[in-house]
């Protein structure tokens, strides 16, 4: 490895366990990684050690073998996760496991695979997982997830660079996403930004919009009903143990939860989906008490439709996030192909289950406590989809009718 990547990379690896999950003395550690990605859990492994990590635990993946898996294993693996897989991840769950997942994978790596079999498959990692999920979400441990590239991945995002040049350009725009520079000082960075993006979301839970407005060229017209007492987050959240972690890096959305039957109106995407090992390119749907009630997409709209069939609260929105489109990986340019970053990009929505978080007190409620509370509670996934573009205005509506602009020309105007 050359010195100044290398310094770089362990830069990295220190902000992901000190920023990142913030790992605590006697805590357990589970990394979620990619073969191809293997060095970089060396370095994370040594570092959450070094932070006072009780075990690390590593769960080692591979395209070529998923492929393999969803292509031609037997037919009864896909109604059940192994019960030794399950109490695996639901017994780390319930002790607090600080939980790093690595997303690097082929876009399309799962193109060709009958669409049935996964959504089997997520019906059953639903049920069986339901446990682990639901911490993750209440924030019942911490978590984040990261990405380092691999050749399948920067050759998708750069098609007309070389394996290597590829490799190196998603590099360089990872670490600027993450804002790592040599010699710099990432963790204090980190800090300082989570700080202005959690300043955005006070202005914004101050206002306590009884709805939200959405327009553009590309068409997009949406109302969005709030819940009372909504809360919009961003950056950093506290865990169930009291430590402050941040799920996602990079993190430029500040987000929250909408009403749960108070979304109209049509919705248009301005980015690709990655969704199941598919890119899910063109969609649109339209709304209408809350509920999906069309599903368009130019390519994949299958795949989408599974999706948002896989149960009754897959068919209502669960989150939504403000991101500018003047905010750096929005500037950038790059069409990343991977939700992590393509979301930090762009203003969007997810379909599914909410972070019950998003309104006061919700992470000690249960889902039928949260349904009375208005938000999207019950639903075995979240999918974000991206739906940002230069020309988007939102406009607030307080409770008293007052009209806020709350974004002009793609960007915050409060
Ligand atoms: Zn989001
Ligand atoms: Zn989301």
């Amino acid at each position: 490895m050359e010195k100044s990547f290398e310094s770089k990379l362990r830069q990295y690896a220190r902000l992901v366990v000190s920023v990142g999950v913030n790992v605590q003395k006697g805590q357990p550690v589970m990394i979620a990684c990619p073969v191809d990605c293997a060095y970089f859990a060396r370095m994370l492994t040594e570092e959450a050690y070094k932070a006072g990590a009780k075990d690390v635990i590593i769960s080692w993946r591979d395209d070529f073998c998923s492929r393999q898996h969803w292509l031609y294993a037997d037919d009864s693996l896909f109604d059940a996760v192994y019960p030794w897989e399950a109490d695996q991840r639901n017994t780390l769950g319930r002790e607090g496991v600080a939980y790093i997942a690595i997303s690097a994978q082929d876009p399309e790596n799962l193109k060709g695979v009958d669409p049935e079999r996964q959504r089997r498959y997520n019906i059953a990692a639903g049920r069986d997982l339901k446990e682990f999920y639901r911490l993750e979400m209440s924030n019942g441990f911490p978590w984040c997830v990261v990405s380092i590239p691999i050749p399948a991945w920067a050759k998708k995002v750069f098609p007309n660079a070389s394996e290597e040049e590829a490799m190196a350009m998603l590099w360089d725009e990872i670490f600027n996403a993450v804002r790592i520079k040599e010699g710099g000082d990432a963790v204090a960075e980190w800090h300082e930004h989570c700080k202005r993006l959690e300043e955005n979301a006070k202005k914004m839970t101050q206002y306590a919009f009884a709805e939200l407005h959405y327009k553009n060229s590309a068409g997009t017209d949406l109302k969005v009903k709030m819940p009372d007492n909504h809360i919009w987050l961003a950056g950093g959240d506290d865990a169930k143990s009291g430590v402050r972690f941040v799920a996602n890096m990079p993190t430029e959305e500040v987000f929250s939860a909408p009403l749960r039957t108070g979304v109209d109106g049509t919705l248009v995407a301005t980015k690709p989906l990655v969704l199941n090992g598919n890119v899910v390119e063109g969609i649109k749907f339209t709304f209408k008490d809350g509920r999906i009630e069309s599903i368009h997409a130019d390519a994949n709209e299958q795949t989408l439709k599974n999706e948002v069939g896989l149960d009754e609260g897959s068919h209502y929105l669960g989150e939504i996030a403000l991101v500018p489109y003047d905010s750096p990986i929005s500037l950038s340019g790059v069409l990343f192909f991977n939700t992590l970053f393509d979301e930090n990009a762009s203003c969007h929505f997810a379909f599914g289950e909410a972070y019950p978080a998003c309104v006061e007190g919700g992470d000690d409620l249960s889902p039928e406590e949260l349904l009375a509370r208005g938000i999207n509670a019950e639903s075995n996934t979240h999918v974000d989809f991206m739906v940002g573009s230069r020309d988007l205005t939102i406009t607030g509506v307080t409770k008293d009718g007052r009209e806020i602009p709350v974004f002009v020309n793609g960007n915050f105007a409060i």
